[in-house]
């Protein structure tokens, strides 16, 4: 005969999760410039934000995803909550079509930051994943004036102690989204070897929190589930500062929960979180899905 297991699911998302004000604010503006341009072709260079199911979405609408400026670009270009390089603004520039430029107002302050130091003579490290289209622009534009340098952990800082001695100023900046542990790691091995040293802790705010949100739920849950894509720095580093805490699932969408019909079936409470690109309705897919299996019939 069959068994009915229903564990009456607890099932809590953190107090903060999901889109955060510069995502909703560069998808919203998007769909708005398409509709009020139905005919004229829109194009973003580089994913608008870091979520297939946002990109399937906007393509779904006319708003097409570029990986690089194709040879004729004409209609509107959008630059993504990331931003670009000086550079790229430049050859867009040089193309003839509108550019719209939804960098996130809080990257755009690192932007700035970057460049004033390099300017003032500062040496410019940024903590960040060098391959991270947000961390290209910013080091871009502080190479307007001298080479920058990336630095990605604290392993990486001490390799590098001769470039923090040679330089008599040395100003860092932080990717918006990294963790704010590998901060606190980094910055201590630069701080003796500079001479002067400039810090601006430039995590953005929307992370902060969310990481903060994630923390206190994973105290209250057995398991914890994070959505988000894994291209998405701030959704990884969710799931990276949960796994010390509890047992941590990341997945990108409800389909992914079938490789842990088990473990969610015989766990009581279950926090989910999603990272500041994760759309709502995949939150909620996941959930109600989640839901579901704590009342499937097992054999
Ligand atoms: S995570 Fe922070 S920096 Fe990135 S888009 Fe959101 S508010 Fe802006």
């Amino acid at each position: 005969m069959a068994t009915v297991i229903n564990h009456a699911k607890d099932i809590k998302l953190a107090k903060l999760a999901g889109f955060c004000y510069g995502v909703k604010r560069a998808v919203e503006e998007s769909i708005r410039i398409k509709e009020e341009n139905p005919q004229t072709p829109v194009y973003i260079l580089g994913q608008l934000i870091h979520n297939n199911q946002v990109s399937k979405q906007l393509e779904s609408l006319g708003i097409h995803t570029v990986d690089k400026i194709p040879e004729k670009m004409e209609g509107i270009c959008i630059i993504r909550t990331h931003g670009a390089s000086p550079q790229i603004m430049e050859e867009l520039g040089k193309k003839g079509c509108k550019v719209v430029d939804l960098t996130c107002p809080d990257v755009k302050r690192v932007q700035d930051k970057a460049k004033t130091l390099a300017s003032e003579g500062y040496k410019v490290i940024v903590i960040g994943k060098a391959d991270h289209p947000e961390v290209i622009a910013i080091k871009a534009h502080a190479d307007c004036y001298s080479e920058s340098l990336v630095i990605s952990s604290k392993e990486q800082a001490e390799k590098n102690i001769g470039i923090f001695k040679k330089y008599k100023k040395i100003g860092v900046v932080i990717q918006t989204t990294q963790l704010v542990d590998n901060f606190k790691r980094i910055i201590p091995v630069i701080a003796e070897h500079a001479n002067e040293l400039k810090v601006y802790n430039t995590i953005c705010d929307a992370t902060f929190k969310r990481q903060k949100a994630a923390m206190e739920l994973a105290n209250a849950a057995d398991v914890m589930i994070v959505a988000g894509s894994r291209e998405s720095a701030n959704t990884t580093h969710l799931a990276e500062i949960l796994k010390p805490l509890k047992t941590t699932i990341h997945i990108e969408n409800k389909e992914e929960l079938d490789n842990y019909r088990d473990l969610i079936l015989n766990t009581p409470k279950i926090g989910v979180t999603a990272g500041a690109s994760t759309p709502d309705f995949v939150i909620n897919e996941i959930i109600e899905e989640i839901g579901k299996i704590g009342e499937k019939t097992r054999e």
